[in-house]
């Protein structure tokens, strides 16, 4: 029961794990260095 709630965690916490951009606020990949949209490499990086 409780392995079973911990493993719906862990999949829960890198499923909420995102990028965006800075400067126009696209939705990235965590590991995207560059804006595909703007170019920017101002990436903010937000875990919940
Ligand atoms: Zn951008």
């Amino acid at each position: 029961m409780i392995e079973r709630l911990q493993r719906a965690l862990d999949r829960r916490t890198s499923a909420t794990e995102y990028g965006e951009c800075r400067q126009c606020g696209t939705t990235v990949d965590t590991d995207t260095a560059r804006c595909p949209d703007c170019g920017s490499a101002e990436i903010a990086s937000y875990t919940f």
